[in-house]
């Protein structure tokens, strides 16, 4: 296959980065040590039944966002999962949705990823037929909308219902429809997961290809990030920047700030998490790293409370994403798994307002890196942007 060529990720000229009260903070990155390491400082998990403002969550709602990393996989209505778990056969946790929703709550707030991840074996199960990933890919999408969002990217690891007889071209090709049913600006990235066989991870990659400009437009490795590390895959990942797919990759969030790095070199145009990165700040090695970043206009898509619900941070309150930001890193912040997390795109907005002391104007330029840094197609992601300007307009940010 020819090779494409992309334009390059930038920051919008309209959005100015600025440190908090003004000033840029490039570089000052004691925060995050400061913050993590004082055993005062934060509670560990964010409250079951943390009270949110409720103007707070209604402005949050009302802010236009860009979701670049959400898991169709993580993102299922409970009432949904519970309907397709039944339709199989399968054993529910709970008898219905709210106790579905304590189920899955009580794993996000186990400490445990063991815990935090078994509620996946739950969802795939569901969801391994054409109809249910249709619907899954579709409601998402509408889930989106509703919560204000004006361009979407959802990612999944198609191979993974093959052992559950669904073909994954057959997978991809369902999902494609649902997301196609929503009015929403969307995309699907393929992922691999990093812990399987090289076999299964270049049939994956070859998935993506095949799938690339129809609906498809990335390629991700997800899964466990300490043992598996991405440079094992540096040829496959090289030969498909050479086919002109995009690379996202999972770094810097289980495992150290030089695999955000790495991510870096082997061509990711975007970081899944990266918040490691922040462990540099405040060291020699900063300055190279962010500069490293700069130079190949890398995203970093941040999804503070996966994070914590994972033990990748304390609290959202002293969460890297702060420390990332002051520092003028390009990033912006997601769901990862609505469901597990128990979360919308909008309750992480209005946690970052609340609890890490960013503010509108912060997060409307979040929005609008992510627009710049999304896989779509020009026209959507300049769509995107008006959307932002428009709503921060009316919300008298300009
Ligand atoms: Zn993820």
């Amino acid at each position: 296959m020819a090779p494409r060529r992309h334009p390059p990720v930038s920051a919008p000229k309209a959005c100015v980065r600025a440190g908090p009260r003004g000033g840029c903070a490039r570089g000052r990155g004691s925060h995050y040590h400061r913050t993590v390491s004082d055993p005062d400082t934060a509670s560990a998990w964010p409250a079951a039944d943390e009270a949110v403002d409720p103007a707070i969550l209604a402005r949050a709602r009302a802010l236009p966002k860009v979701l670049l990393h959400e898991h169709l996989d993580g993102g299922l209505r409970e009432a949904t999962l519970l309907e397709l778990l039944r339709a199989r056969g399968l054993p529910a946790p709970a008898p219905d949705a709210a106790g579905l929703a304590a189920w899955f709550d009580a794993r996000a707030h186990a400490g445990s990823l063991e815990e935090y991840l078994r509620g996946f074996g739950l969802t795939v199960a569901a969801m391994a037929s054409p109809v249910a990933l249709e619907r899954v890919a579709f409601e998402a999408a509408e889930d989106a909308r509703e919560d204000g969002c004006v361009l979407a990217e959802f990612r999944i690891a198609p191979l993974l219902f093959e052992p559950h007889g669904v073909d994954a071209d057959e997978a991809v090709a369902a999902m494609l429809q649902g997301l196609a049913r929503s009015p929403l600006p969307s995309g699907l990235i393929v992922c691999a997961m990093r812990q399987e066989d090289d076999a299964r991870i270049t049939r994956a990659a070859e998935l993506a290809l095949r799938w690339l400009g129809r609906g498809v437009i990335a390629f991700d490795l997800a899964g466990p990030e300490a043992g598996w590390p991405a440079t094992r895959h540096a040829r496959l990942l090289e030969r498909l920047r050479e086919a002109g797919m995009p690379l996202t990759l999972h770094a810097g969030e289980a495992d150290a700030a030089h695999r955000v790095l790495e991510a870096v070199q082997l061509g990711a145009r975007r970081i899944g998490h990266g918040v490691r990165l922040a462990d540099l700040l405040g060291t020699p090695a900063a300055g190279p790293a962010l500069q490293a970043l700069r130079e190949a206009g890398v995203h970093l898509e941040v999804c503070p409370t996966s994070n914590v619900h994972t033990g990748a941070a304390r609290s959202v309150a002293s969460h890297p994403i702060r420390a990332l930001w002051e520092a003028g890193v390009s990033l912006s912040f997601h769901t990862d798994n609505r469901l597990m997390s128990r979360l919308t795109h909008s309750l992480e907005a209005a946690r970052l307002v609340t609890q890490a002391g960013f503010s509108w104007e912060d997060l409307r330029c979040m929005g609008e890196q992510a627009a710049s840094a999304s896989f779509l197609e020009p026209a959507h992601r300049e769509r995107a942007r008006r959307a932002l300007q428009a709503g921060a307009a009316s919300a008298g940010l300009h």
